[in-house]
């Protein structure tokens, strides 16, 4: 193959990757409804393709908007090492010691998900049918990337370890080529979280812990296969793409043990247990007559800008993750 082709394909693989990918983060928000109770099930069933559409509004933002890309990760190694004692849990706490220029740059997901935790609350409390459903698919989307494991280390997508294309490897390529066919999406009910900053945090712990698995066992893989047998070229949409083969996307599936089914899995029940908790905080007001509203004009005019300046451009403001 011509190395000018290779160049134009290897840049296709590159502009494609999100997190989460589109495809995870919208079969999460879409499986998350089915865990809500029948008073809430009441309004989100009849507008689950909404949820599922919009799962991917914040990483559309991240085109359009400079200080959108820190809500997605946070670059925990920075603060030191597990389960990292000097980094202050609480936004107060940490602006003070660090300033809040520093703790925006190495990103704020845990913090931002408290943040929309309140505004979806409010949303219920005013029962404005709009705000409701926007909240409710745009925190899906952060709780889902807090459960990535490279959305909490730095070397997020294996830049400084020669092993760029790791992030999307994890979090599209994998789900791509096997939840359809492999993951169980079936998960119990929707659980009220008493403590959600608490819980948040063990999430992010968690995905600080597993990343360093994520990059060894792909470095070791990668030693065992080569790079013939690592990647393969695909045709789609009449392009022809370069991307890891599956028989290297299974081993690595394999090794990891299913991890990535367990934080799919995980991010539906967190994302029904935060939109059940901000329910409940907001004093369970009845759904039942906001189930056939529409969305106005106004904000269907701002979903099409999205997605407009979405479409124009196919460079991420801020840090890369291809
Ligand atoms: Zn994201």
């Amino acid at each position: 193959m011509k190395r000018s082709l290779l160049v134009i394909i290897c840049c296709l693989l590159a502009t494609n990757c999100f997190c989460w990918g589109f495809y995870a983060h919208k079969k999460i928000n879409y499986y998350a409804v089915f865990l809500l109770p029948p008073e809430m099930m009441v309004l989100y069933k009849p507008n689950i393709d909404f949820l599922e559409e919009h799962a991917v509004d914040p990483d559309k933002r991240r085109y359009a908007v400079a200080d959108e890309g820190p809500k997605h990760y946070i670059d925990i190694d920075h603060y030191g090492t597990y389960p990292y004692p000097n980094l202050p849990r609480k936004w107060k706490d940490v602006v003070d010691k660090f300033g809040e220029d520093s703790v925006r740059e190495y990103g704020i997901v845990p913090w931002h998900i408290q943040t929309m935790l309140y505004r979806l609350t409010d949303a219920f409390k005013e029962k404005n049918f709009a705000r409701i459903m926007r909240n409710s698919a745009e925190i899906g989307h952060y709780i889902a990337d807090s459960h990535v494991p490279l959305h909490a280390n730095s070397n997020h997508n294996g830049q400084y370890t020669n092993q760029k294309g790791i992030h999307g490897f994890w979090e599209s390529r994998v789900p791509e080529l096997l939840a359809d066919s492999k993951f169980d999406f079936f998960i119990g009910k929707a659980q009220y979280i008493d403590r959600p900053g608490e819980y948040t945090w063990a999430r992010v712990l968690e995905s600080a812990l597993a990343s360093d698995s994520v990059l060894r066992f792909e470095r070791e893989l990668t030693k065992q296969f080569g790079a013939d047998q690592k990647y393969s070229f695909e045709t789609r949409n009449g392009v022809v793409i370069r991307q890891y083969s599956s028989t290297f996307t299974n081993a690595f599936n394999n090794k990891l043990d299913g991890m990535v089914e367990r934080r799919m899995r995980l991010s539906i029940a967190s994302i029904a247990s935060f939109w059940y908790t901000a329910w409940v905080n907001a004093g369970q007001p009845d759904l039942k007559g906001l189930a056939n509203q529409k969305l106005t004009e106004a904000d269907l005019k701002e979903f099409e800008k999205l997605n407009n300046s979405w479409k124009s451009t196919d460079k991420m403001i801020g840090r890369q993750e291809e």
